[in-house]
């Protein structure tokens, strides 16, 4: 079924939504993890943001 491998899913909470969204195309994050982009929602960059300003944990990522 086409459009299948179109949905975006958040690398951190499992939130999967479509990537034809221009809105979540803006707040998403990407990232490049071994060579494959891991999406990261709104929510959760937010999340990160605040967890990386308090402290820097690499086991985050
Ligand atoms: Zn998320």
């Amino acid at each position: 079924m086409p459009g299948d491998d179109t949905a975006m899913t958040c690398a951190t909470c499992g939130r999967s939504v479509p990537s034809d969204d221009s809105a979540v195309l803006l707040t998403w994050a990407r990232a490049m993890e071994n060579g494959r982009p891991v999406w990261t929602c709104d929510v959760c960059s937010r999340t990160h943001l605040r967890s990386i300003e308090a402290k820097l944990d690499a086991t985050w990522w």
